[in-house]
């Protein structure tokens, strides 16, 4: 687990398990990975899936036991929750990480 997943955890309010107060995103704040454009196959949707658990996994967020992958999946089949993350543009992990976010974590 890395240091920023572990601190995080030891802070865990469920509440604050999205991205920010106004998006959930992909179930967790530390999950800055947003889809360029929206997927229309069955193949983007698969390497939209492939792209954001890789991340997940790398930043540590899997070995959280506050997250639930699952809503990865349901964030890609869900329409309006994925145009929610497209929509939010080529932000910066810096600028998302520090939108209601304790900086202490960073
Ligand atoms: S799921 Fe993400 S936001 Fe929630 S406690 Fe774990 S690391 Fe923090």
């Amino acid at each position: 687990m890395t240091e920023l997943v572990r601190q995080c955890c030891e802070k865990w309010d469920e509440d604050r398990c999205r991205l920010s107060s106004q998006v959930e995103g992909w179930g967790c704040r530390l999950m800055v990975c947003l889809p360029d454009t929206m997927p229309r196959t069955q193949r983007a949707k698969g390497q939209l899936f492939h792209k954001v658990y890789t991340y997940a996994e790398k930043c540590g967020v899997l070995e959280c036991p506050h997250y639930r992958e699952s809503i990865i999946d349901e964030v890609i089949d869900d329409p309006d929750r994925l145009a929610e993350l497209v929509s939010m543009g080529r932000r910066t992990r810096t600028d998302l990480l520090s939108e209601d976010f304790d900086k202490s974590c960073i």
